[in-house]
């Protein structure tokens, strides 16, 4: 497996300080690549490997297609100001718009996914998503932003859910990373919540934990043994399938009954925020069937 650099910028210098930072906004350059090597690595026998190998062409395309793209639009600087003033995020993704990035972004990861090996169903859910008007395309576009899409329709929103990333890690990296927080379980770049959380070894930050956005990739400073969905420090339990390495954990709160996933990054840096997400679909079975709600949002595990 090549190498790649960090998927996270470092906003701060991080070395000359004690405390972790508060966030850490995504590497566009590097998140999507890592992110498909990881995918590779897990499909080795796995049960899941058709789909995990589905994942990362369609990781390599979310890298690829950014190659002399459009600058995303960014809001007004004094209109980021006023947001950490009013512990808003700067990004919300409620008041998304299409720009010339973001279509181009769209087009490109239609175009590209064209040449990818996969199922019939798959393959028609790409005909459907490539032939849809403008206004069943925004109909997508608010389904996946607002962690509303159908359950019949999983496939046929997962290229639209992976343009939204592409486009949104592009915006969020373009923050100077002075965010504030806005809420539990809120990404405090965009809003969207978390797809799993994870705790590092960086220089400087080791053993803390971050949450991890669904949607735009940032990383946001979390203090352990927390619910991470509604903040309760109560009856919090961490379980795993047996037999497994215990790398990554659910993290389950008797208060609101949901669970986020955590990973022990710490121990493996090359874990990856999505795609051990998706590789460990066994334990949202067994969470399941212990009664609690997955609180974490990840457009890319299907079959749930
Ligand atoms: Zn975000
Ligand atoms: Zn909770």
């Amino acid at each position: 497996m090549s190498s790649v650099g960090s998927p996270w910028n470092d906003p701060i210098p991080i070395g000359k300080i004690s405390e972790p930072p508060f966030v850490r906004l995504p590497d566009p350059n590097t998140l999507f690549k890592a992110r498909a090597a990881r995918f590779r690595l897990l499909c080795d026998g796995h049960t899941l490997a058709p789909y995990l190998q589905l994942l990362a062409l369609l990781s390599d395309i979310e890298h690829r297609l950014q190659d002399g793209l459009a600058e995303p639009e960014m809001p007004a600087r004094d209109a980021i100001e006023q947001a950490r003033e009013f512990g808003m995020p700067p990004l919300d993704r409620s008041s998304f718009t299409a720009d010339v990035a973001f279509n181009a972004t769209l087009n490109r990861l239609l175009t590209l996914a064209r040449d990818i090996d996969m199922p019939e169903p798959a393959h028609a859910a790409l005909a459907r998503t490539t032939s849809a008007q403008a206004a069943a395309r925004d109909a997508m576009v608010r389904a996946v932003l607002t962690d509303a899409i159908p359950v019949e329709a999983l496939a046929d929103h997962l290229f639209m859910a992976a343009a939204l990333q592409v486009h949104f890690a592009r915006r969020a990296a373009r923050l100077d990373g002075r965010l504030v927080p806005v809420g539990d379980g809120a990404c405090p770049a965009c809003a969207a919540p978390p797809v799993s959380s994870a705790v590092v070894g960086w220089p400087g930050a080791e053993n803390t934990r971050f949450c991890v956005c669904s949607l735009c990739g940032t990383l946001w400073n979390y203090v352990r043994i927390k619910c991470t969905l509604c903040g309760s420090t109560k009856g919090i339990t961490y379980r795993q399938v047996e037999q497994s390495d215990g790398l990554v954990r659910a993290e389950t709160c008797d208060t609101c009954r949901g669970y986020v996933k955590i990973l022990q990054q710490q121990e493996n840096p090359a874990l990856d925020p999505v795609a051990d997400d998706v590789a460990t679909l066994a334990l949202d079975l067994l969470l399941r069937d212990l009664g609690y709600r997955r609180g974490a949002v990840d457009p890319f595990l299907l079959g749930y």
